[in-house]
């Protein structure tokens, strides 16, 4: 088995990589980081979901880590790479990646996309960064207007170039790469490699090397995750909400006790939503009832424990709702494995209240996924708002950057955003908790913003596939 340090990776990348929770390097970036780090051109088929990020990221570090200086100078941070995004989510998830992974080695980076005011990406380029993730639009807009200059950038990578096709991005990106004069290396990812992204590789990539994974980390079965901040006395009430005005059919919601079911599924039946429970008080014959009434869709709502869920045999469930959250994550995975199954689209709903948020954290630690937060209009509550502020790795970030960039985060937390829908919920709510994670933007506003995209994973124990769209 081929180890990260067998790769010849640096100490200080390992410590990252390691701290990421990576045990072993994923086969994209077995294959990757040697002939990155050889200083080859290389074109990678891999969708995001096989680790591709830390493929191209790390030996772009290793490459550039001789050049880390902690001088004030922004002329000793030019921007060496360059990679191109085709979404602002995206654009920001990639950053997100290279920060963590460039952590230890005095590397800088930043991200800039559209959608947002362009003075606060202004300034992080005036200071310097050695990295760079940019959509297309955002990128040029910063040429046009001299924010930056991309005369000294080596490693250029262009990512996810088969939706920068379907974008429509290509004339833009040609014009970018026409802007990179000193770059030596190229790098292009795609989940397909068409005839059309072969030529669009051939026009900038240097006697490069295939390399391809179909599979992904995890298996693919995909769900949407979505939580909903509520307070604990009005999850019941939210649930009824969302099952009449949804019109949802076959949800199967777990609560963490077997009384809890019960009372649940009493309760759900009094307000007019068919529910029975399942659980390990009743005899075997009950519970068969009970789970041939939900499949045959005599009862919407089947509320379960995690212990009486194990064994059951649904297929193709389209909902997950987690009444409680688990108490471990691998109960999450579990109850989430039953949904999106077969490449249906499965939604897995977390009712989450404050006493919860420190388990959320960690469900999302386990499958690395930030799941987006919607408060339902009607149930928003002061009590919630910890849980829409940013990740804690993004809180520990914001505390390490300079009093500038401070000013900025404040000013633009309390700034609505052009075109942002803002839920009808309490103010408070409607505050952008983060530029990569906040509400999408409409369709085709802007070349740097992102066609609304839902977050969609793996189902399984580490799972963590975004799926393309
Ligand atoms: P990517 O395909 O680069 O978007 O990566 C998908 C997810 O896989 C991210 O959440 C990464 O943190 C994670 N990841 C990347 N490399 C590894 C690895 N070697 N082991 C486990 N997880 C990884």
């Amino acid at each position: 088995m081929t180890t990260f340090a067998d790769l010849g990776l640096r100490p200080e990348l390992l410590k990252a990589v390691a701290e990421q929770g990576y045990t072993e390097p994923t086969p994209i970036q077995v294959q990757a980081i040697p002939l990155v780090l050889a200083g080859r051109d290389v074109m990678g088929g891999a969708q995001t979901g096989t680790g591709k990020t830390a493929g191209f990221a790390l030996p772009l570090l290793q490459r550039f880590a001789q050049h880390a200086n902690t001088s004030v100078s922004p002329a000793r941070h030019p921007v060496r790479a360059l990679i191109l995004a085709p979404t602002r989510e995206l654009a920001a998830q990639v950053e997100e990646s290279v920060r963590a992974y460039a952590k230890y080695t005095g590397l800088r980076s930043t991200v800039v996309f559209g959608g947002v005011p362009m003075e606060p990406q202004t300034a992080e380029l005036r200071r310097g960064v050695e990295i760079l993730v940019a959509t297309p639009g955002r990128l040029l807009d910063h040429v046009q207007q001299r924010t930056l200059n991309l005369g000294q950038v080596e490693i250029f990578v262009l990512d996810e170039a088969d939706r920068m096709l379907d974008m429509g991005f290509i004339p833009d990106v040609k014009r970018i790469i026409a802007l990179l004069i000193g770059r030596k290396q190229n790098l292009l990812f795609s989940a397909t490699l068409t005839d059309e992204i072969r030529i669009l590789a051939k026009s900038f990539l240097k006697d490069p090397v295939a390399v391809q994974v179909a599979l992904r980390i995890a298996a693919a079965e995909l769900v949407t995750h979505v939580v909903h901040p509520v307070t604990r006395e009005r999850k019941r009430e939210l649930l009824v909400h969302l099952v009449k005005s949804r019109a949802l059919k076959q949800v199967l919601v777990f609560v963490a006790t077997r009384i809890g079911a019960n009372r649940l599924a009493y309760q759900l039946n009094r307000e007019g939503v068919h529910a029975t429970a399942i659980h390990g008080d009743r005899t075997q014959v009950e519970r068969m009832q009970a789970l041939e009434d939900f499949k045959a869709g005599r009862v919407g709502v089947l509320v379960a424990t995690d212990v009486a869920a194990r064994g059951l045999d649904i297929e193709e469930l389209p909902h997950v709702l987690n009444f409680d959250l688990p108490n471990s994550p691998e109960d999450y995975v579990h109850r989430i494995g039953r949904t999106g199954r077969a490449g249906t689209a499965g939604t897995a709903i977390s009712l989450v209240c404050p006493a919860e948020h420190e388990r959320l954290a960690e469900i999302e630690k386990t499958i690395r996924i930030r799941m987006p937060r919607e408060v339902v209009p009607g149930f928003g509550h002061a009590s919630e708002a910890p849980l829409m502020e940013p990740p804690r790795r993004q809180q520990r970030r914001a505390a390490d950057e300079d009093r500038l960039t401070h000013a900025r985060r404040r000013e633009q937390a309390t700034k609505p955003q052009p075109g942002k829908p803002q839920p009808a919920a309490d103010p408070i709510f409607s505050r952008p908790y983060e530029p990569g994670l906040a509400a999408p933007a409409p369709q085709g506003a802007n070349p740097g913003a992102p066609a609304k995209r839902e977050r969609q994973v793996a189902a399984l124990l580490g799972g963590f596939v975004r799926k393309p769209t």
